[in-house]
């Protein structure tokens, strides 16, 4: 895979993909994003979690563009394992280290598929008393949702397609690609 050209057309653990979001169609919704969370949030100080891996970048990003006070922490989930579908459950893997109790906490998701892994983090996270929980995912795949799960804010809505890029994985690798490629089949 050559990362530096970042072509229409790439190859990744031996399967094609092709550019579906380019890097100026992502940055432009990041920053509509930040504008909308900016306005919401304006005389708050939220808390984002972020959900490891692959929402390192979006919210490195999402992140840089608010226009007020914010914090960070991570928690890290497991859903896909190095597959190209969920395998129907969420583990903990890495868990928060902030105080949330009373905190207005915003998780900050890559993609929302079924709605397994922000469905199980929600009910995670209310146990901890939050003043406000919601939610901001940079794709939600709305015909794959089966959980019940409320989306506050949300990047695009794309069809039940396997994307990679934006620190999204095939098996660990694609990531570091700035635009979204999908699987072409
Ligand atoms: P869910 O629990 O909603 O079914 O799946 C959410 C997680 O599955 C995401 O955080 C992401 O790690 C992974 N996932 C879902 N769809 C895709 C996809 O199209 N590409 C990649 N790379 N990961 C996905």
């Amino acid at each position: 895979m050559n990362v530096q050209a970042q072509p229409e057309r790439i190859w990744c653990n031996g399967e094609p993909f092709r550019l579906y979001l380019s890097e100026e169609q992502i940055q432009q919704r990041v920053r509509e994003l930040a504008r909308e969370i900016s306005r919401d949030y304006a005389d708050k100080v939220p808390i984002l979690i972020g959900v490891l891996n692959g929402s390192f970048i979006f919210i490195a990003d999402l992140m840089r563009a608010l226009e007020i006070d914010c914090e960070v922490d991570f928690l890290k989930l497991s859903s896909y394992g190095d597959a190209k579908v969920s395998s129907g459950q969420a583990k903990i893997r890495k868990d928060i280290d902030a105080q949330l109790a009373g905190r207005h906490v915003l998780v900050v998701e890559d993609i929302v598929d079924t709605g397994l892994s922000v469905r199980y983090l929600c009910d995670l996270l209310q146990a901890h008393r939050p003043a406000s929980l919601r939610v901001v995912t940079l794709l939600h795949k709305a015909e794959a949702t089966r959980y019940p799960v409320q989306l506050d804010y949300v990047g695009f809505v794309i069809p039940n397609l396997f994307v990679i890029g934006y620190g999204l994985d095939y098996g660990q690798k694609g990531r570091n690609l700035r635009h979204l490629y999908v699987l072409d089949q």
